[in-house]
């Protein structure tokens, strides 16, 4: 869709390009990226499915956009993703997927109906003192000096900002502000990060300023966005032959450089322990993901802690080694040369009965059960030491979920913050320090007093991820033209 004189040309179809019958497409990663790539080209570039191939390490689509039943882990996922009206390629694209709950609609049409029906808002967005309303009263609390702040970053050049930080440029009455409160915790922004990708954002999500205190600006799916967004698609792509092919790692790719005139003409892998290749000529076309945001996650459970998994790590291997060919090709190490700045910690937790969920309702002022918006997106509690934020979105969050279990998604600004343990023996003396997975239950133990009971009726997925760019890695200053 081309949206360049307005819907004049947007709902025209585009021809069918000369030769596309001669070439093939090959894809490094199944994320939403690749996958959405192939349903354009076969859509708008009328490609013959069965031309297009698609590697991924793991064993199943979706990249980032998980979200899984893990037979001796319980239920995982690695976000809720917060989405709004301005997903314009998103959109334009789930506009063709059909859906799989809703006979005869797109995913487009069942999103848009449920989200007129059941719109998302927050009754509590920051909470103190375990569950106390920290009265933010959705106000933004920016005094003149903090209001000139961001006037003035938002009218800085690109070049002003590159290279700075958030808490280089800002004032100390900007960083107190309930404004910076719920942007950083909604986008997880740290103080350090770049004050140009904050500059971009500002620009990119200026039009739901009035509607960040209380996430009115955002929109999210029926269920967690595997089975909402990526079973779909999948399932489109496999109805127009496009073939996968899983457990399968890009290693390299060889280019034919002659100046600014890049060729593929080469991709290697390894499958199974076997390494392959594969030929490319002038008809053959290469999408690679590079640098993903989930690469090298690890999963603990609720007894044991993730482990930082410092490599190998194939999405930011594959565009270490090709950017190494050609400087054309980025800087990867901008966004993942520091992993102890840039890891990231989540855990899922599930309830195993009412206990929580009460607390819950206090809370967020919803019944969790009724299948609708529960908290409305994130609830912040801004005394943790880890600046804890989680979120209940409609439940079920999975088809397999049992009715009278709630699944919470928990993230943290300052993972590495220890104190946790020594808040939770104060809170609770006598009481061990929790230990393992269940880290993450020790500050929300602190946060909720019922946590505190022996038995907490709980089950925690503890959750690491490696750089990580939305947390960290596309965040951290930079010069304005590098980009993942
Ligand atoms: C916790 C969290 C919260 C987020 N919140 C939001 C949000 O609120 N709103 C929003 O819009 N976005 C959000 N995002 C970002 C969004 O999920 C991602 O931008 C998007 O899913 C990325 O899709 P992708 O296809 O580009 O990459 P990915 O989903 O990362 O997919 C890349 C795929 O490629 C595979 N791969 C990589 N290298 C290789 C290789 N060499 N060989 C084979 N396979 C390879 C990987 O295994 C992976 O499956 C969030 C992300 C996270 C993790």
């Amino acid at each position: 869709m081309h949206y360049s004189a307005g819907n004049y040309e947007a709902f025209a179809r585009p021809r069918k390009p000369a030769g596309v019958d001669d070439k093939t497409a090959w894809f490094v990663g199944a994320g939403l990226a690749s996958m959405s790539g192939a349903a354009f080209l076969i859509r708008d570039g009328q490609m013959a499915g069965d031309k297009i191939t698609i590697f991924e390490e793991l064993d199943l689509p979706g990249g980032a956009l998980d979200g899984i039943k893990e037979p001796k882990k319980g239920f995982v996922i690695r976000g809720g993703r917060e989405m709004e009206n301005h997903f314009e390629c998103l959109w334009d694209l789930y506009r063709s997927i059909p859906s799989i709950e809703i006979e005869g609609a797109s995913v487009l049409d069942e999103f848009f109906w449920l989200n007129r029906d059941d719109p998302n808002y927050s009754l509590q967005r920051v909470t103190e003192e375990r569950g106390q309303d920290a009265h933010t009263d959705f106000k933004f609390g920016l005094s003149d000096t903090a209001q000139k702040d961001i006037v003035k970053l938002f009218m800085a050049t690109r070049e002003e900002m590159e290279n700075q930080t958030i808490e280089g440029v800002m004032s100390e009455e900007f960083l107190g502000s309930n404004f910076w409160l719920y942007w950083r915790t909604m986008f997880a922004f740290e103080n350090w990060h770049s004050a140009l990708e904050f500059k971009l954002y500002l620009h990119r999500f200026i039009h739901h300023i009035k509607g960040l205190p209380d996430l009115s600006a955002l929109k999210f799916t029926k269920y967690n966005q595997y089975e909402s967004l990526v079973l779909p698609l999948y399932r489109w792509l496999l109805d127009q032959g496009v073939k996968f092919e899983f457990s399968t790692v890009v290693t390299d790719v060889d280019f034919d450089i002659r100046g600014d005139r890049k060729q593929a003409t080469r991709i290697h892998w390894t499958s199974h322990g076997q390494n392959g290749k594969e030929e490319l000529g002038e008809n053959d076309l290469l999408f690679m993901t590079i640098g993903s945001l989930t690469e090298n996650s690890d999963e603990g459970d609720h007894h044991t802690p993730a482990q930082l998994n410092r490599g190998p790590a194939p999405a930011w291997d594959l565009w270490r080694t090709i950017s190494a060919k050609d400087p054309a090709f980025g800087r990867p190490d901008v966004f993942a040369g520091d992993i102890d700045a840039t890891k990231w910690e989540s855990c899922t937790v599930t309830t195993l009965d009412r206990r929580i969920p009460e607390y819950i309702q206090k809370i967020c002022k919803r019944d969790p059960f009724s299948g609708k918006v529960v908290t409305g997106g994130i609830v912040t509690a801004r005394d943790s030491s880890w600046l804890l934020s989680w979120t209940v979105n409609r439940q079920p969050h999975f088809k397999q979920q049992p009715d009278d279990q709630i699944v919470v998604w928990v993230y943290a600004l300052f993972s590495d913050v220890d104190g946790v343990r020594d808040r939770v023996l104060h809170a609770a003396p006598g009481r061990r320090p929790p230990r393992g997975g269940a880290r993450g239950l020790g500050e929300l133990r602190v946060h909720r007093p019922v946590l505190r009971e022996p038995d907490p009726g709980l089950h925690l997925h503890h959750r690491v991820l490696g750089p990580h760019p939305d947390g960290g890695g596309v965040h951290p200053p930079r010069h304005r033209a590098r980009r993942p």
